[in-house]
């Protein structure tokens, strides 16, 4: 190991910073986040570090470095975009046996900097011994997208409550499931959910019940459009932590491939032969099964649970239950295709507003407003709509939309086989047929439809005629 971490207390103890630029006012911030006591020696200052000075938040040296400037200081950060000035600074404080950093300078440096992820108190500081940086930087990514900004809040709970869990579990076994329990049960999902009294409410209750109850939870995850980039962190997180997953049908591989490895993946598409109500029904009894059973569930569905998701009423059922849950929006067929085929949804001289719209228009369901549909200025995004182009389109016409009016009709958006098939309307039902469309496709239909042509820039494009 070429360098030994350490964590340092700096409250109150003198820190010299050497330079007065956009660097050293960088380095003294995060010092004085640390609460250390800043000087900082330059021949001129930054205005923020000028101001800092006038509030009386760091004291000020003029001038070129002097070694008397180390007087009384626990360690110096050299700034100074002059590498022999930083070299005498550094010579000065070795001779102290002051510990020095240079910034970017692993040579001149006798302690380093380290890519830090901050769920304080929680800090996670990562270093590739001055060799790799930019590896450091990546690997710091990488924590960053895997810890939820409340675990901070966590640790700082179980920090208050830390005599109490010791008394009311002396076997140390006991107290490690107890933590494990608290990391990954209600009181971590209270605070997640924005609930601190709650979460403090769940923590001491459970400490008076000596062993705690298993107590699963399910998470509704909206999983995009198929572009495993197109996840949040929230729903990376979830996958990571899941005991199960019951998922759609489309959801991409790309997607359960990021998921545990040893979850449980259960796929609860519509069976054969098996009605949407059968299937719905079997959905909310195994969620509330697994959950009862102290798992810990994600719901995963295609775009967003809450647009054509049903996910209202699986958390309906929930509630009634007593299963706890969170839910993780998603990005939605209608904003992925239009990103990814190049179509603003809203345009200041093409449209105004924007509509979703299940496109199931049997005549005996039909209460789609059409005279509405039919104006112009605004976009139509039809779901579900392949198999009824025809009827869509001619209802569309009868009620006043122009023939000209552009559509686009996206074919597995966001994925690697997405197509986007592009026309007017008059001529859609036709094109689409004579290319092939298939489910899942959504159609988008309003004067926007007319840049993607122009703005595309994914996948493969066809300009129907
Ligand atoms: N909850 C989902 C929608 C479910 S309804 C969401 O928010 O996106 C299913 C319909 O969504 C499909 O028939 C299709 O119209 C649309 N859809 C979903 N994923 C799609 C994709 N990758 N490309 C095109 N359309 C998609």
């Amino acid at each position: 190991m070429k360098l030994f971490p350490i964590f340092a207390d700096l409250k109150n103890r003198r820190v010299l910073v050497v330079g007065g630029g956009a660097v050293a006012e960088r380095k003294t911030l995060a010092l004085l986040e640390a609460a250390a006591d800043v000087v900082v020696g330059a021949p001129e200052l930054t205005p923020a570090l000028t101001a800092l000075a006038a509030d009386g938040r760091i004291r000020y040296l003029p001038g070129r470095f002097d070694p008397a400037w180390l007087d009384d200081i626990w360690l110096v950060v050299a700034a100074t975009d002059d590498r022999s000035a930083n070299a005498t600074v550094s010579d000065a404080a070795s001779a102290r046996r002051i510990f020095a950093n240079v910034v970017d300078d692993p040579e001149l440096s006798s302690f380093q900097v380290p890519s830090i992820v901050d769920r304080s108190p929680v800090i996670v500081a990562i270093s590739s011994s001055g060799v790799a940086p930019v590896l450091a930087r990546r690997v710091r990514e990488r924590i960053e997208s895997l810890f939820d900004h409340t675990l901070g809040q966590l640790a700082a709970l179980a920090a208050t409550y830390r005599k109490r869990i010791r008394a009311s579990h002396p076997d140390l076994g006991a107290r490690r499931r107890f933590y494990d329990w608290l990391l990954d049960g209600p009181v971590a999902g209270f605070l997640r959910q924005q609930q601190p009294a709650q979460a403090e409410a769940a923590l001491s209750d459970a400490l008076d019940t000596p062993i705690a109850p298993a107590d699963g939870s399910v998470v509704l995850v909206g999983a995009g459009p198929g572009d495993p980039g197109l996840l949040t962190l929230k729903a990376l997180r979830a996958l990571n932590e899941a005991d199960v997953i019951l998922y759609d049908r489309l959801v991409s591989d790309d997607i359960m491939s990021l998921a545990r490895r040893d979850a449980d993946r259960v796929p609860v598409g519509k069976l054969p032969g098996e009605n949407h109500h059968a299937t719905q029904a079997r959905i909310h009894a195994l969620l509330v099964e697994h959950a009862q059973a102290g798992r810990r569930v994600v719901r995963l569905k295609g775009g967003d649970a809450f647009i054509f998701g049903r996910g209202g009423e699986e958390l309906e059922y929930l509630r009634t239950h007593g299963v706890r849950y969170e839910v993780v929006p998603g990005i939605t067929a209608a904003l992925a295709c239009a990103a990814y085929a190049g179509i603003p949804l809203t345009h200041r001289e093409h449209a105004q507003s924007v509509r979703l719209i299940t496109a199931h228009c049997r005549e005996d369901e039909d209460n789609l407003d059409w005279p509405a549909l039919a104006r112009e200025k605004q976009t139509l995004a039809f779901y579900m709509g392949v198999g009824q182009l025809d009827l869509l389109t001619r209802r569309l016409l009868s009620h006043g939309r122009a023939a000209q009016t552009p559509f686009a009709l996206i074919e597995n958006g966001s994925r690697p086989e997405q197509r986007v098939l592009s026309g007017t309307l008059e001529a859609l039902p036709r094109l689409a047929a004579e290319h092939g469309i298939h489910s899942p496709a959504l159609l988008i239909v309003g004067e926007v439809a007319g840049l993607a042509p122009k703005l595309q820039w994914f996948g493969q494009h066809l300009e129907g005629r």
